[in-house]
């Protein structure tokens, strides 16, 4: 019952609704005492003053039992509501009977009135049941009365006259929420995006909030990563597709991402050609009709596109490309935001000389690591690496050259490990590599791979002249077979890392016949 009175105006506050019909008050008081004053002019016949001063009286009393108890009751319950419609509506057409001149004026009056009343209180709706309940009477009356016969043509023109107020009214209200809601979305989106710094969520909300915002049949968001453009989100035709990547050449996501400015097109298969581009489907193979895209951007730096599409040709107006300019761009502070944050946090775990792990990010990447070895029932190779007399290298050759060491070295280990392999600066002139899945020999090749690129690298001192590289001496221990937990395993690594410096140096152990005998199956 209550959707029936669903008004385009639901957004105001019952006070703010009464604020704006007022006017019609003020108008029907204006109705109300003019006629006051005109049953008291010496124009009027004595005998028919009576009709002018109670017809204003009744009608002063009407309007105010409807506008103080009725209208202010049916905000609360909806059988008031019915009461109005139905009562007025069917009431006011007979009062030309009662008072013929001045109930004419009134039916005429009170009906446009009450229908902006109705329509911003109640919604089209009953605004339009109104208008029906109040012409049929109108028929029966006006053609029962001699007197009233002559202005038979007020049946019609009542109400064309309230059906034009009726669209009027709703129309300002329709177009009124769309505005609210449009902003609502994008004051929603801001306040949750803005206190978001996973990319991830980012578009995730971007994604909600156009789904529920725009009538797409088609939605993508495409950011720019690596060079690509990659698809983090395709909705099309109902249901979500995978991630991938976009090559869109000629396509009007290039000709946005090229011309950095949003395009909205109603018609597709019309526009395009002119465009020079030529049509391609994304998601389901089918054409969309209209289309609207816009830019990602920060800083002046292009981020991605968000793109909606319709089956329907015109699908989107102006106001839809705003809503989806201002959330798209919205988004796209939150994802340089985001992406910084990212950054940040990345650095933070970085030591700042040779850009490996710091001691503490690489303890908690192993242990990570070593949990999910253990649960897939594979082994960890930790290797310890420490350059040999760094002390008096860095005596000999001064400590910047020491440094450069220190960073050509880190280069080295990480062009011999794999992607997911981790490197970390332990301290000093001390490095730890993590190996996920290898076995105790794979461990031992990567250290004499190390060992032999480390011989071979050409070093200058601070006048140019070529200077030897310095040895390493690693240490190798294997999870879980030699040690269950990380802090043994690195105990155990470390201790072989001793022996290695107690043996002489610039070697690997245990040896490679160690690793032969360690049976991980
Ligand atoms: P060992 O073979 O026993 O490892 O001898 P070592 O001299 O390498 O060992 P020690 O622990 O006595 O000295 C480590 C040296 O590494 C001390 C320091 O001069 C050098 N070192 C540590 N961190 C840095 C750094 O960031 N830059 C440079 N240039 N040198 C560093
Ligand atoms: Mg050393
Ligand atoms: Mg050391």
């Amino acid at each position: 019952m209550a959707s029936f009175f669903h008004t385009s105006f639901h957004h105001l506050t019952p006070s703010e609704r009464a604020r704006i019909t007022s006017p019609v008050l003020w108008l029907m008081l204006v109705l109300v005492s003019g006629l006051f004053l005109i049953g008291l002019s010496p124009w009027v016949p004595v005998e028919e003053r009576p009709v002018y001063l109670g017809g204003s009286l009744l009608f002063a009393l009407y309007s105010w039992v409807l506008l103080r108890i009725f209208f202010p009751y049916a905000e609360r319950f909806i059988w008031m509501r019915w009461v109005i419609l139905v009562g007025h509506a069917a009431f006011v057409p007979f009062l030309p009977l009662l008072f013929p001149d001045t109930g004419l004026l009134f039916d005429v009056l009170m009906s446009s009135i009450t229908i902006i009343l109705i329509t911003i209180l109640f919604g089209k709706k009953a605004a339009y049941l109104f208008l029906t309940i109040n012409t049929l009477p109108r028929i029966f009356v006006y053609q029962a009365s001699s007197l009233l016969f002559q202005h038979s043509f007020l049946v019609f023109v009542i109400p064309v006259f309230s059906l034009v107020l009726t669209e009027t009214v709703s129309g300002v209200g329709t177009l009124l929420n769309r505005k609210i809601s449009y902003l609502e979305a994008i004051n929603h989106v801001a306040r949750k995006v803005g206190s978001t710094i996973e990319p991830q969520e980012v578009i995730n909300l971007l994604s909600v909030a156009i789904r529920d915002t725009l009538d797409a049949d088609t939605y993508y968001i495409g950011v720019q990563r690596d060079g690509g453009l990659y698809l983090e989100v395709l909705y099309d035709d109902g249901k979500f597709y995978p991630p991938e990547e976009l090559h869109p050449e000629n396509s009007l996501t290039a000709l946005v991402m090229k011309q950095r400015r949003s395009l909205l097109i109603g018609n597709i298969p019309g526009e395009l050609p002119s465009l020079g581009l030529t049509p391609s489907t994304i998601g389901a193979e089918k054409m969309s009709l209209s289309w609207m895209g816009t830019p990602m951007e920060a800083g002046g730096h292009p981020l991605g596109i968000v793109a909606v599409a319709s089956y329907r040709l015109n699908a989107f107006r102006p106001d839809d490309l705003e809503l989806l300019e201002s959330i798209a761009q919205q988004a796209a502070l939150a994802l340089d935001n985001a992406y910084h944050h990212a950054e940040v946090e990345e650095q933070s775990h970085r030591d700042s000389l040779t850009g490996v792990y710091n001691h503490g990010y690489f303890l908690l990447a192993l242990e990570e690591q070593a949990e999910q070895m253990q649960s897939g029932n594979r082994s960890l190779a930790l290797i310890m690496l420490d350059i040999d007399f760094f002390k008096a290298y860095n005596d000999t050759y001064g400590h910047l050259v020491g440094d450069q060491v220190l960073v050509r070295f880190s280069d080295i280990i990480r062009r011999h490990i794999k992607a997911t392999d981790l490197v970390g600066r332990w301290g000093g002139e001390e490095f730890a590599i993590s190996l996920p899945g290898a076995n105790g020999e794979q461990a031992y090749r990567v250290a004499q791979r190390i060992s032999a690129t480390l011989r071979g690298l050409q070093l200058q001192d601070r006048d140019g002249n070529a200077i030897p590289p310095p040895t390493v001496s690693q240490g190798i221990a294997l999870f879980p077979y030699e040690a269950d937990d990380i802090y043994a395993l690195v105990d155990l690594a470390d201790q072989r890392l001793y022996l290695a410096k107690n043996r002489g140096r610039d070697q690997i152990t245990p040896s490679l016949s160690h690793w032969k005998h360690v049976i991980t199956e």
